[in-house]
């Protein structure tokens, strides 16, 4: 068996059925992730466009996509014919482009509302007054194209635990805030997105329902 299935077999081991893994594939090669094809995995993760495009031309069509890193507004295009899910959607003119081309490509596609959790200074993600005015301007109503299914966050790089459980604990509330308040206890809107290779099972421990999963699968990045 190669190192990659090793790996993946090892966190499918600890990762419960509940929790979906996404397999964090940037700057990984075809043949790399064909081999976790192989071993029955589905669903991939990406942070560039281009880089995306480019993969999806030669592997199965039955992988499901999602954009996991931020998005500019003129991508959203090339994406919209195919991309399960935009997990980084981190600005409210983002939501309504993606609604707008998932509208011209005949779709509705699952979103996650990237919001900002983690100590460290960075340009995105949303802060929950900012979420909070976004809904209220009837989002819900407006933009039928897309299909808000939870959110997504990333905690400060650190080796504290408990400052990384409690930003984890953060966004479930966020989470459980957008739910009750704005979602009208909607059945889709189920998931919390956070969780990477060095912080997955605090993230679990804190109620994550999906982890990305990069360098424990496939080794350290080279880039
Ligand atoms: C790269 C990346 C990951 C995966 O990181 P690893 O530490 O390699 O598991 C997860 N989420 C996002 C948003 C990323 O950019």
């Amino acid at each position: 068996m190669s190192h990659i299935t090793d790996s993946y077999n090892a966190i499918k081991g600890v990762v419960p059925e509940t929790v979906k893994l996404v397999a964090v594939s940037k700057t990984r090669s075809v043949d790399e992730i064909m081999e976790l094809y192989r071993d029955g995995h589905r669903i991939f993760g990406e942070n560039r466009v281009q880089e995306l495009m480019s993969k999806r031309d030669r592997l199965p069509s039955d992988i499901e996509w999602h954009i996991i890193g931020h998005l500019q507004t003129n991508k959203v295009k090339f994406i919209a014919p195919f991309i399960g899910m935009i997990e980084s959607v981190d600005s409210y003119r983002l939501l309504k482009t993606i609604d707008s081309e998932a509208g011209k490509a005949g779709r509705v596609i699952r979103c996650l509302l990237q919001i900002h959790i983690a100590e460290e200074e960075t340009k995105f993600g949303f802060s929950m007054p900012e979420i909070e005015e976004m809904f209220r301007d009837n989002i819900r109503g407006s933009l039928r194209n897309i299909m808000i299914c939870g959110v997504m966050g990333m905690a400060t790089f650190t080796g504290d635990r408990e400052m990384i459980a409690s930003e984890f604990s953060c966004l479930r509330e966020c989470f459980q805030t957008i739910r009750k308040e704005y979602m009208g206890d909607a059945p889709f809107f189920k998931e919390i997105s956070m969780g990477m290779s060095g912080d997955f099972m605090t993230a679990i421990e804190e109620g994550s329902t999906m982890v990305r999963i990069g360098s424990l699968i496939f080794g350290e990045r080279k880039k």
